[in-house]
């Protein structure tokens, strides 16, 4: 495994890292103990930093996380979590409930420290609140020590900028992105200069696009167009027709990137994150990188937005 700094945290984190939404169902109803069997070989094989929400199956993905990493000395890996976000639509952002929420948090992980805490899906906020109540109450816990690096996530680019540019240097250490540094959609790359210049930390999630780019496809929830998936289908379809699987072809196009710091990929299956480990130690084939970037082609960085319509990305397709 390799690792590389998460911007000016001084955290260093595997290139590729955990997800957890899978723990919470996200993709399909699991096994707690093959999830929990999961995040102990992710850690076996060198995985070191965990991400998870108390959204991910309201509160499930932590809950069994929590479970996971019972007895593992807490110096031995880095843990994010979420705040703002409860459960499909249900968004608060108010400092009470985001600091009753990290507490909430903190209890089912079984720790009293956060490494990298997010504002998750800031898309659907209103982002003066943020910037005014939610950012300030979590530079308290920061300055409390009990959190380490403040983030933000969401879907659309334009809300990153939007932030940090009003925050004071230093108050935002990391930014989660998702499909947005995949092999359909590079765009996350325009914004990596200004993010390099502010020392924050980059960190991709769904570099299969949340199961675009994978043989089962996408889940019937995932906000993609017809286009797109019909899209990321052929590419799917080409990689069977000569025998490669996509998934691996994702995850090396994705780590390759060193701007990037890590690559958030979410499964609750041992064997899955035994071979994904195993996918980015190879070198990733340049013919067929070549070929799957060429059909795609069609749909590349056509993407899907959400959250509220200041906040929303402008639609590409
Ligand atoms: P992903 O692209 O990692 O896709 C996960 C899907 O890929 C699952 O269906 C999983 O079973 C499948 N998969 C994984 N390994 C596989 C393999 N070897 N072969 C075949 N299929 C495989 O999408 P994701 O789970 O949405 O993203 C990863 C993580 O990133 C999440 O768990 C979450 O922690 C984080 N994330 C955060 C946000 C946010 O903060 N807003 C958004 C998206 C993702």
């Amino acid at each position: 495994m390799h690792y590389r700094p998460l911007g000016s945290t001084g955290l260093k984190v595997s290139v590729l890292s955990y997800g957890a939404s899978p723990l919470g169902n996200a993709f399909r109803t699991i096994d707690d103990n093959e999830g929990i069997r999961t995040v102990r070989t992710a850690l076996d094989l060198g995985i070191n930093f965990l991400d998870t929400s108390p959204h991910y199956g309201a509160t499930k993905s932590e809950t069994v996380l929590g479970r996971a990493l019972q007895g593992v000395p807490r110096d031995s890996y880095i843990l994010a979590t979420k705040v703002g976000q409860y459960g499909e639509g249900n968004f608060d952002f108010s400092a009470a409930r985001v600091t009753q929420s990290f507490e909430e948090s903190c209890a089912r992980l079984g720790t009293d420290y956060i490494d990298v805490l997010h504002c998750h899906d800031i898309e659907f906020a209103d982002l003066n609140q943020i910037l005014n109540e939610t950012l300030p109450a979590l530079v308290k816990l920061r300055d409390a020590g009990r959190v380490g690096h403040l983030g933000i996530t969401g879907l659309p680019l334009k809300i990153f900028p939007a932030v940090i540019e009003r925050t004071a240097p230093g108050t935002i250490g990391a930014v989660l992105s998702f499909c947005r540094y995949c092999l359909n959609d590079t765009a996350l790359e325009s914004l990596i200069p200004a993010f390099q210049a502010k020392g924050i930390g980059i960190i991709n999630a769904s570099a299969t696009g949340m199961g675009l780019l994978t043989e089962r496809g996408a889940p019937g929830w995932h906000p993609a167009p017809e286009s797109i998936k019909t899209g990321c289908r052929r590419a799917v379809e080409y990689c069977q027709s000569v025998g490669a699987d996509i998934t691996k072809l994702a995850l090396q196009f994705a780590v390759q990137h060193p701007a990037i710091a890590t690559t958030l990929v979410g499964t609750a299956s041992p064997e899955n994150i035994r071979k994904n480990v195993a996918y980015i130690a190879e070198p990733i084939d340049a013919e067929l990188l070549a070929k799957v970037l060429d059909v795609l082609q069609p749909i590349l960085n056509h993407n899907f937005t959400r959250g509220r319509p200041e906040n929303r990305d402008p639609i590409i397709a």
